[in-house]
């Protein structure tokens, strides 16, 4: 099984990811919690260099995400899967084409290409967005702490729009949850949808 939380920054992913994998394992699953950008070693420094470089072009930018996609998938998702283990990450390609094609205005087309391409056609089988304002993410964030999350609100604005376009193209495979929800009450819909897949 593999898990993915996507939304904008401030949208509360990492303590949704924590609550998840706390009830998986009370469950008896085995769960591999992990991130991107910089599930790996190699990711991190890739982490490093996009998002506290002085300047990185928006193409560099979408390659060098793409990049540590391609390295994460491979030597740690796919092994993950392989050995039975329940994988889930915060962000993965659905991130891309909203920051790099939506909110960079790459294309979401072309970066979908590309993020097929990195990571050899694994997708998730359940993608939670957590759906966040551009205010009620801002003022989560607090301070900033990156070159993304600087970017003015109407850069978050595309962003967004760009996860629900994403979200409304595969129902199937999206749960999107309104983010300004408490945190038990989202935990909550999310054991709700992934019951059936759980018990199959
Ligand atoms: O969620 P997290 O703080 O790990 O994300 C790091 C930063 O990378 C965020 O500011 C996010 O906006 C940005 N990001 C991005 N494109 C991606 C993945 C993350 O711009 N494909």
């Amino acid at each position: 099984l593999f898990v993915c939380f996507e939304g904008g920054d401030g949208a509360g992913k990492s303590t949704q990811v924590r609550l998840l994998a706390a009830a998986l394992e009370r469950a008896g699953r085995q769960v591999l919690v992990t991130r991107q950008p910089g599930g790996t070693p190699l990711g991190a420094q890739i982490r490093e260099l996009v998002l506290h470089g002085d300047h990185v072009s928006p193409r560099a930018e979408a390659l060098l995400f793409a990049a540590d996609k391609a390295h994460h998938v491979d030597e740690l998702i796919r092994p993950a899967l392989a050995g039975g283990r329940v994988v889930i990450t915060d962000r993965y390609t659905d991130s891309s084409i909203a920051y790099q094609g939506a909110g960079r205005d790459l294309g979401a087309d072309e970066i979908r290409q590309l993020q097929h391409w990195a990571v050899g056609g694994l997708f998730p089988d359940l993608t939670v967005l957590l759906d966040v304002s551009p205010d009620v993410g801002r003022s989560r964030r607090g301070e900033v702490h990156d070159r993304l999350e600087s970017e003015a609100d109407d850069f978050h604005a595309a962003v967004r729009q760009g996860f629900l376009d994403l979200a409304a193209r595969e129902p199937d495979r999206y749960l999107v949850v309104d983010a300004g929800l408490p945190a038990d009450q989202i935990h909550r819909r999310v054991l709700a949808r992934l019951g059936p897949i759980l018990g199959a």
